[in-house]
């Protein structure tokens, strides 16, 4: 049985209600184990000087080195700014049809820079983090906007879509799973 291990990986203090909700959502969605890991190692080599950023792709080598034994797959969740060379800035980045993703809720706050929306910001870290899990179990960027595996360059984007997969979606995560258990037969 795959279990997903979430682990925060932020500067700042961890959200728990956050990693709570997550943890439900994944096995909602996934109908996989989850679980809350809570490490206190940091990735030290990620930060770009000259883009005053993270590199995603740096996290994501780090997370599989530091993976805690016996997980299926890790999610890291940071409040570090992400980027990939081609990019301003991602909200995550996964391994499709690997073991590790990230998700930073760096550019997911409230556009209007009065106040922190918390539940806001909750809502947007779940989608893309089950967004992100969905493309480690092979899942790949879906068309219809309202499934959580279409593509968000924006927070319009984030809000528009749901918290789960759509039916097509759905389906095409059953036969992956099927494949998968064959392949480990
Ligand atoms: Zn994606
Ligand atoms: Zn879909």
């Amino acid at each position: 049985m795959v279990e997903v291990f979430l682990w925060w990986i932020g500067s700042g203090a961890a959200d728990e209600d956050l990693l709570t909700e997550l943890r439900a959502e994944v096995t909602r969605v996934f109908e996989v184990g989850a679980r809350c890991w809570h490490g206190h190692e940091r990735p030290l080599d990620s930060f770009d000087p000259r883009r005053q950023q993270h590199s995603s792709t740096r996290i994501l080598r780090w997370l599989i080195e530091a993976r805690p034994r016996h997980s299926g797959k890790i999610v890291g969740l940071t409040d570090a700014d992400l980027f990939i060379p081609i990019l301003t800035f991602v909200y995550g980045e996964a391994q499709l049809g690997g073991r590790a993703a990230v998700v930073s809720t760096a550019r997911l706050a409230s556009d209007n820079g009065f106040r922190l929306d918390r539940a806001l910001l909750r809502e947007r870290t779940v989608k893309e983090a089950i967004h992100e899990i969905g493309h480690t179990f092979g899942l790949i960027h879906c068309e219809r906007r309202t499934c959580v595996m279409s593509r968000s360059v924006n927070l319009v984007q984030v809000d528009a879509k749901d918290r789960g997969l759509c039916p097509d979606c759905r389906r095409r995560y059953a036969e992956l799973r099927e494949q998968g258990q064959h392949e480990h037969e």
